[in-house]
């Protein structure tokens, strides 16, 4: 093991005992692993709190009588059965304490879910790294915008012209002292609140990723599409939540392929396309459940992308639709449109 590596148990998973000699770690069998035969040398679960490097766990182990073999052995078996976290010290010292604490849920979470064994170092760093836009700052960009702030994207930014009302306000997002100041400027306060770490005021240069909400003019996505930008679409509106897709410029369908699919399917689709730029009905049927959840399932596919490094399948070449009153978000492919030409390195 590397020096300057911290051992830890992944914080998310209790370590319980199913009989006298054999210790569960996590308590759900998707999660759990059992050692059993551990005998004395359960004493080293506790030493496995992120406070020594593999060599400090040894000499531990020592004075309580636990031959390095021995200890040696356990450490090797809980990293292999993936319970283990090697969290490096520097990652850990380039945290302050405050940020490190509050985002401790968001590395264990991570760390669990991807089986990365550093403990959500990785994603900490590519976080804190990334400069997200959100497109939108009604319901449901501006939960979007505190979501990813909390989960420790460095730099969160909104743009959105419109002035803020009652029906924009939403858990996570814009308060009643918003109302009537500019959506963009409530949204960056709710961001703060969540995160004063995060920059919100500079709102220059590009994003790593863009994220679309509510209606916008084709040229905002053209635009993208010739920076280059990642960019999700997050929609709520006729009780209907739609995420994705997620487009990567010459990689996967853009949203004009997705139009054209459409029109395939629905040869008037054009002539309501033109109408629907920039307008949408006077009340959006978009209640606060409904936004939060799609919020919640944007901002998850902005971190599997900023976590994995540029990958997010489940919007890629498709949408994930949540229909009202149904519990359970359905995946739709989308795959490039022959004619748009816009993916031509997909192969599509
Ligand atoms: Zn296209």
């Amino acid at each position: 093991m590397l020096d300057g590596m911290r051992l830890a148990l992944k914080p998310g998973l209790l370590p319980v005992w199913r009989d006298s000699n054999t210790l569960q770690i996590g308590i759900d069998s998707r999660r759990a692993v059992a050692v059993s035969g551990i005998g004395r040398t359960a004493a080293l679960i506790g030493l496995l709190d992120g406070s020594r490097d593999h060599r400090a766990m040894i000499a531990a182990a020592g004075a309580l009588g636990i031959s390095a073999e021995v200890a040696d052995r356990l450490i090797t078996l809980l990293a292999a059965a993936g319970v283990l976290d090697d969290f490096p010290a520097g990652a850990l010292r380039a945290v302050p304490d405050s940020l490190r604490s509050r985002l401790a849920p968001e590395l264990a979470t991570t760390s669990l879910a991807h089986g990365d064994g550093d403990g959500g170092a990785r994603s900490l760093a590519r976080r804190s790294g990334t400069y997200v836009r959100i497109y939108g700052a009604g319901k449901v960009g501006s939960c979007i915008a505190t979501l990813l702030a909390a989960a420790g994207i460095g730099h969160v930014a909104c743009r959105d012209a419109g002035q803020a009302f009652a029906a924009d306000l939403a858990p996570a997002g814009l308060c009643e002292a918003d109302i009537g100041e500019p959506r963009s400027a409530g949204a960056a306060r709710a961001v703060r609140r969540t995160a004063p770490e995060v920059r919100t005021d500079d709102d220059t240069g590009q994003p790593d990723v863009a994220v679309l909400t509510g209606s916008h003019a084709p040229e905002l996505a053209a635009r993208l599409m010739a920076d280059g930008v990642p960019h999700l679409t997050a929609t709520a509106g006729e009780a209907i939540g739609i995420v994705g897709p997620l487009v990567i410029p010459g990689r996967s369908a853009c949203l004009r392929c997705l139009d054209m699919t459409r029109a395939e399917r629905d040869p008037a689709w054009p002539l309501v396309l033109a109408q629907l730029v920039e307008r949408q009905p006077s009340t959006p049927a978009c209640d606060c459940v409904l936004a939060t959840s799609v919020a919640a399932q944007a901002s998850g596919q902005v971190l599997t992308f900023v976590d994995r490094g540029g990958k997010a399948d489940a919007v890629t070449n498709g949408t994930l639709e949540l229909v009202l009153p149904g519990w359970q978000w359905r995946r739709r492919t989308w795959m490039p449109h022959a004619d748009c030409g816009c993916a031509s390195d997909a192969g599509g």
